[in-house]
């Protein structure tokens, strides 16, 4: 379905990165994997070329850093010749209270949330403009949508990345090139897993508390988004069924939004 395509999926050596890079590789796309403090990124390549005989590179860039995210952009182009798919994905969470929110969490959830969509994109599109194909697709949350109380930098971040993809849809729509959001609701990742212990302090609850009664509670299914999930609707919208699909905001996290 993706064969011939070529994609940079950053944040990709664990969670719903992972989960997407293996499904746009199953889907015949080459893939690139990112990811920082990895110790497994050699291994999750070489499984990932043997299951489904794709070409797979890693690039260790540092999504806070702008200079970094244009030499992975380099990197990709000089082995794939090009990036037709671009999965902005790589982000990470703190959770306290507004007063003592420590500053330089926002400014490090604001840089790779929200800046480091802006930076790949800004790299990518010249190239999807002139070969008049192009997929942007870009991981924010359920978070883009509503907020929850002590995640300001996040939830602004996220909000942001809708804007983002918005204006993107709009100055590329005649080019071939779409630009969606995915709207995760919770998916039991690491990312998940350090924020139960932050948010039962913050809120002075159990661990188990927090599962059911914060994260669980605020997904009408009452279960965890799987990772496959994610990886399903990013293939779908990279064919050319979804060409129309430009703009949006895709929420899949299990009713969350509807209440
Ligand atoms: P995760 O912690 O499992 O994976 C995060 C990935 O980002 C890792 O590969 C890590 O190496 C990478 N990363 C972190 N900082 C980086 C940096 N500075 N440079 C390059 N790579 C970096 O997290 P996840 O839950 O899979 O989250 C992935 C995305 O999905 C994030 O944008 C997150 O906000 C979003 N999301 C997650 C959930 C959830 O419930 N897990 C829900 C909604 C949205």
């Amino acid at each position: 379905m993706l064969a011939g395509k070529a994609a940079i999926v950053t944040g990709s050596t664990s969670g719903i990165g992972l989960g997407v890079a293996q499904a746009l590789a199953s889907a015949g796309a080459d893939v690139m994997l990112n990811g920082i403090g990895a110790d497994n990124a050699a291994e999750l390549s070489s499984g990932i070329k043997r299951e489904f005989g794709v070409s797979v590179i890693y690039s260790g860039a540092d999504m806070s850093r702008p200079r970094d995210i244009a030499q992975m952009f380099d990197e990709a182009v000089a082995h794939f010749g090009k990036v037709d798919i671009l999965v902005n994905n790589a982000g990470i969470q703190h959770v306290e209270a507004i007063e003592t929110f420590p500053t330089e969490k926002w400014d490090q959830i604001i840089a790779i949330n929200l800046s480091a969509a802006f930076h790949a994109i800004r790299a990518a599109v010249p190239g999807m403009k002139a070969r008049k194909w192009g997929r942007i697709i870009n991981v924010a949350s359920a978070h883009a949508l509503v907020a929850s109380p002590f995640k300001s930098a996040y939830v602004a971040a996220k909000h942001g990345i809708a804007g983002l993809t918005k204006t993107v849809a709009l100055e590329t729509a005649e080019f071939g090139i779409t630009a969606n959001a995915i709207c995760p609701g919770y998916v039991l990742t690491p990312l998940v897993e350090k924020q139960i212990p932050e948010t039962a302090r913050a809120r002075m609850l159990t661990e188990e508390q927090v599962i059911r009664d914060v994260l669980l509670k605020a997904q009408p299914t009452r279960r965890f988004v799987g990772t496959e999930e994610i990886g399903a609707l990013a293939v779908f919208l990279a064919t050319d069924a979804a060409r129309s699909i430009t703009g949006t905001a895709l929420p899949v996290e299990g009713g969350w939004t509807a209440q």
